[in-house]
């Protein structure tokens, strides 16, 4: 998305009859806000909130997000009225929702942070960038992850990233002046959207919870971290929870890098470091993995490597046929899998689910019952408090094996729960009726299952354009190592990866 020249504002001091308008997308925080700072220097300013139709009817929104989206807003009201200004909520299509506005107040200005988002967040930025042309209105994104716009090369990108994230905080907001006769408007709740509501509690959203949960992570929970993390019995406490706060930008990833560093560097405790420091390359692989989105929009819908295009039925490029049955059974948590199932059921339930375990999952509906990943995906994606477009696809065609660089993982439901549920605990906290008759039996002979889906994989991958693609994928989308050439690493043998996820597609 083109950025419009900053404001003379910016330079300091206030300009005779400019207004801005700040537009609040997935961050809704008032600290290390760029575009909020921006708006000080401006006569007067409002905020603005736009519940847009097009995200409530996407395939990958559930209640569950919007649940967690007002309960941010509501927050982020009361921060913004303590610093003079007043946040709108608007319901409805930008860049209607602009125009209407426009003829409430006269921006002259419009502020708002870089989104790297589904195909319809990128239509409705083209949409709002020609409105903004036409009307006069000038427009400034700002980035707030280590993403990066029109990025010609992936060699040097991580030392972009850590000069960003080791860069000053935006300078904090407050003493506003809000554009006259305009008040924040009260923010609906699910029944006023049409939504139902929900079934259970969603974690505390806001700015604030994002900061005691990073506190209660860093002052204590991560010294579990490395052992906790992989199992479903212990990820829960062990893991740092905040994704679905950076998902919706209630803390930014600057701050909490930096917070992150500093506990690293204050302690005298090496296992936390230690711990601290596995955490840390995660917030990286973050923003490394949504880079792939900026760089190739269509991984949500297409397979990266083309050459596995059609080995699935229902790719969407081929055909759209989806074994509906398969994809029903593992969506409800009855595959006859035990590990599989409390874990499909954990997700529904709660909104989260640990990596490795989200690992298994789209490992068995992508090799065990040889799905295309596109379907799982939007179900995983509605389920997912935390979904982040970036990771989510990147990580489905990962753990899918359509990336082509990839090792082939394929997890074995019965070596996790012997490994991750020795006692049996967690299964039978999800499904109470395992070892009963009203359990269903595997819906697929795993045996014979896997081993189809590995020949026709490694067959396909020994093909000399499988080899070619690979070559052009690492080099396009695959982590460099500061000094190395980018080449497609070595095809290992297919098995579960630690949760370092070792090489990073
Ligand atoms: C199929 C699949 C889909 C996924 N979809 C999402 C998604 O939509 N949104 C999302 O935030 N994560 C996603 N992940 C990655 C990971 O599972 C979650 O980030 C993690 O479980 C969130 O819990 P946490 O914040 O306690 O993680 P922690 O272990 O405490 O990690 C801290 C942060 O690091 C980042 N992070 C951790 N692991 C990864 C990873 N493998 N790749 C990229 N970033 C990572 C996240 O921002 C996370 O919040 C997905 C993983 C898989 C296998």
């Amino acid at each position: 998305m083109e950025s419009v020249a900053l404001p003379a504002a910016r330079t300091g001091g206030t300009v005779n009859g400019t207004v801005a308008l700040v537009w609040f997308k997935r961050d809704l925080r008032v600290r290390d806000h760029a575009p909020l700072a921006e708006a000080m220097h401006f006569e007067s300013a409002l905020g603005l909130v736009v519940i847009e139709p097009q995200w409530l009817d996407s395939p990958e929104c559930d209640p569950r997000h919007v649940g967690f989206l007002l309960d941010c807003v509501t927050a982020l009201q009361r921060d913004l009225a303590q610093r003079g200004l007043p946040l709108l909520v608007r319901t409805g299509a930008m860049p209607q929702v602009l125009q209407s506005l426009r003829r409430e107040f006269r921006f002259t200005h419009l502020f708002s942070h870089e989104e790297t988002g589904p195909g319809w967040s990128y239509q409705r930025d083209l949409a709002v960038a020609d409105w903004c042309r036409h009307q006069g209105v000038n427009w400034t994104e700002l980035p707030q992850t280590g993403v990066v716009r029109r990025l010609r090369s992936r060699t040097g990108w991580a030392g972009r990233w850590a000069q960003r994230m080791n860069a000053p905080e935006a300078p904090a907001a407050s003493g506003f002046r809000a554009a006259t006769g305009l008040e924040a408007s009260a923010v609906p709740t699910l029944r006023e959207l049409g939504l139902p509501t929900l079934g259970a509690p969603l974690p505390p959203g806001g700015e604030r919870a994002a900061w005691a949960t990073m506190d209660g992570f860093l002052n204590g929970r991560a010294r579990d971290y490395r052992r906790a993390m992989s199992s479903p019995l212990t990820a829960t406490e062990g893991c740092s929870r905040l994704s679905a706060h950076l998902a919706f930008g209630t803390i930014s990833m600057r701050c909490l890098h930096q917070a992150t560093e500093a506990r690293i560097a204050a302690t005298t405790d090496h296992s936390l470091a230690h711990a601290l420091r596995g955490f840390s390359s995660r917030l990286r692989w973050h923003c490394h993995f949504m880079q792939k989105l900026e760089d190739e929009p269509a991984i949500e819908w297409r397979n990266v490597a083309r050459t596995v295009d059609g080995l699935r039925p229902g790719d969407g490029v081929h055909d759209s046929s989806v074994d509906t049955e398969r994809l029903q059974a593992w969506c409800e948590g009855r595959t006859g899998y035990p590990m599989v199932d409390a874990c499909m059921r954990q997700l529904r339930a709660t909104g989260w689910l640990n990596f490795r375990m989200r690992a298994m999952l789209v490992s068995f509906a992508a090799y065990h019952l040889w799905l295309h990943w596109r379907e799982p995906g939007l179900f995983l994606a509605r389920q997912f408090l935390d979904f982040e477009p970036g990771i989510h696809w990147s990580q489905m065609q990962m753990q899918s094996g359509t990336t082509g660089i990839n090792t082939l993982r394929i997890y074995s439901p019965a070596k996790q729960a012997r490994d991750q549920d020795p006692l049996g605990v967690y299964v039978r906290q999800w499904v109470p009726e395992f070892g009963t008759a009203a359990y269903p039996g595997p819906i697929v002979d795993e045996r014979s299952a896997v081993a189809a889906a590995k020949e026709r994989l490694y067959g396909l991958r020994k093909t000399r354009d499988a080899h070619a693609e690979a070559d052009a994928i690492q080099h396009k989308h695959g982590s460099r190592k500061s000094g190395l050439p980018a080449t497609a690493p070595k095809r290992r043998r297919a098995g579960a990866a630690p949760d370092g996820q070792g090489q990073l597609f």
